[in-house]
């Protein structure tokens, strides 16, 4: 399991300061952040620590497990910014 972020995200890189293993891209000044519509988590390199999710004042990140049906296709959207 890992945490996702889903389109109700705003970009403004709270979460990215919270997390302890650096999972959480594009950063600001990286590749693709001017173009992406949010930002995503690296589904391998999250240790599923939750400390994204009180970071976020839009709510937009979950864990996998509590994503509604509508928002399971940004399981794929997170893992597919990785490559993976
Ligand atoms: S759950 Fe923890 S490791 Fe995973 S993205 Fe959030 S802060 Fe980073
Ligand atoms: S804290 Fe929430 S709104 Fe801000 S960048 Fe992270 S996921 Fe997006």
């Amino acid at each position: 399991m890992a945490y996702v972020i889903t389109d109700s995200c705003i970009k403004d890189s709270l979460c990215v300061e919270v997390c302890p293993t650096d999972c959480i891209h594009p950063k600001e000044g990286e590749p693709g952040f001017e173009a992406a519509t949010q930002l995503f988590v690296d589904p391998v390199e999250c240790i599923d620590c939750g400390a994204c999710v009180p970071a976020c004042t839009s709510d937009s990140i979950l864990a996998v497990d509590d994503l509604p049906e509508e928002k399971k296709p940004f399981i794929e959207k997170n893992a597919a910014f990785f490559g993976k």
